[in-house]
């Protein structure tokens, strides 16, 4: 590759499992990559490790409580240091940031992505909550301001890997492929039972406690086809789930003639955050590599949308539209925080989300204040449902 300016990046959402691999992808890059902005929600004490490593221009820690410990750790060291919500919505403008990975969890994500995209910020999206809740909005925006959308999420990247060299041919639909999560092949008798412990170990990928959760119920899969619906302007019946419990084939695209082109790989979110950060580049990694004969069957199953019928939700939600992908996802965002407390139960989400999206009142084409009391009203609802 020819010598260029390194990458000033702001990875939002730094402590979490996205940030925490896309500096491990930073530090083995560090030709490329230069980090400008590290942002925590809670924790304080690995934001101050990270920076002392890293040495951005500026961290944000989300808890305004812990501001003085980040302040007296980094401020010795030339690091400006910020708190709050309004710090780190408004952190994604400094004109130093070439690209912003958007690694926060859930709703949080959406005022800063909107703000890093106004100020003509390119995107490496790892927060598919934000394409879920404002995908009009956001994409609109995006290509008003000529700014680039790089999907972080695997079966996204694995689209988009697909789409390389194939722009001006039309897809034809694209297959998402789903783990099916730790109760895959389980029954309802099962699935009333399960633990919040069970939940969270997931049989292929290691991340955050929600999307293990979310992969549990096949909330996840149902998210990421709003998700693809936004990222590559597709229609519902353009958009197929296939249960490949292996996750090698990270996902599918059919063309016009037929032919499918898919992207394989071990499960490791590295590569794919790798080539968000360093699109148009494949940057050389010694990442394990998949070989064949240590995978001599894969296989295909559909998905149960009876048992786990958070993805038939997501269907209804996308083919509704309007206000109610954010319907979605705040009930969502409220029952699995619920079941991570023990409160309700691994059926019992699914019917409250539902409920959720049966009596949220319905606006065809919200603007961001009409999302955000949406959300608003759907928590009081979801949580009203639970206590
Ligand atoms: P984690 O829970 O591991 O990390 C979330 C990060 O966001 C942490 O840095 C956390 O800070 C921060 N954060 C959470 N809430 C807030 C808030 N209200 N304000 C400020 N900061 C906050 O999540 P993941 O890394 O697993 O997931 C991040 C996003 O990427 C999600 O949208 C997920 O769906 C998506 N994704 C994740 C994958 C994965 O493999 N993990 C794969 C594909 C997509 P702290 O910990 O300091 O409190």
């Amino acid at each position: 590759m020819q010598e260029q300016h390194k990458k000033h990046i702001a990875i939002l959402g730094s402590t979490g499992s996205i940030g925490t691999q896309a500096l491990e992808v930073v530090a083995e890059n560090e030709d490329f990559f230069e980090i400008e902005v590290l942002t925590a929600g809670n924790n304080a004490s690995l934001l101050i490790e990270q920076a002392k490593t890293f040495k951005p221009n500026v961290v944000v820690i989300g808890a305004e409580d812990k501001y003085s410990e980040v302040f007296t750790a980094l401020d010795p060291l030339g690091i400006k240091v910020y708190a709050g919500d309004n710090a780190l919505a408004s952190v994604v403008e400094m004109d130093s940031i070439d690209m912003v990975l958007t690694a926060l969890v859930g709703y949080a994500g959406l005022l800063p992505t909107l703000n890093a995209i106004e100020s003509g910020k390119n995107i490496a999206l790892a927060n598919k909550e934000t394409l879920v809740v404002a995908g009009e909005l956001v994409t609109n925006l995006a290509k008003e301001k000529g700014v680039n959308l790089y999907p972080v999420d695997s079966e996204h990247s694995a689209i988009f890997q697909c789409l390389a060299g194939e722009f001006h041919n039309p897809i034809e639909k694209i297959v998402l492929t789903a783990s099916g999560g730790p109760f895959r092949s389980k029954d309802r008798d099962f699935l009333a039972t399960v633990t919040k412990e069970q939940a969270l170990k997931h049989p292929n990928w290691d991340m955050g406690a929600k999307i293990t959760i979310d992969s549990a119920t096949l909330m996840n899969k149902g998210l990421e086809v709003i998700e693809a619906k936004w990222l590559f302007g597709l229609t519902k019946e353009q958009i197929d789930v296939v249960v490949h419990p292996q996750s090698i084939i990270h996902s599918i695209v059919q063309f016009e003639d037929g032919s499918m082109k898919a992207q394989m790989g071990l499960p490791d979110m590295k590569l794919p955050i790798q080539y968000a950060l360093g699109y148009p580049h494949r940057l050389p990694s010694n990442f394990p590599r998949f070989n064949f004969l240590n995978y001599p069957s894969l296989t295909f199953e559909e998905p149960n949308t009876k048992l786990f019928r958070n993805l038939a939700l997501a269907y209804e939600a996308m083919e509704r539209g309007g206000n109610i992908p954010c319907v979605l996802n705040a009930a969502n965002e409220v029952v699995v925080g619920a079941f991570l407390e023990d409160k309700v139960s691994f059926l019992e989400m699914p019917d409250i989300v539902e409920t959720c999206m049966s009596k949220i009142s319905f606006i065809p084409s919200p603007d961001y204040d009409g999302l955000v009391q949406t959300d608003k009203e759907t928590r009081i609802l979801a949580s009203e449902l639970i206590y």
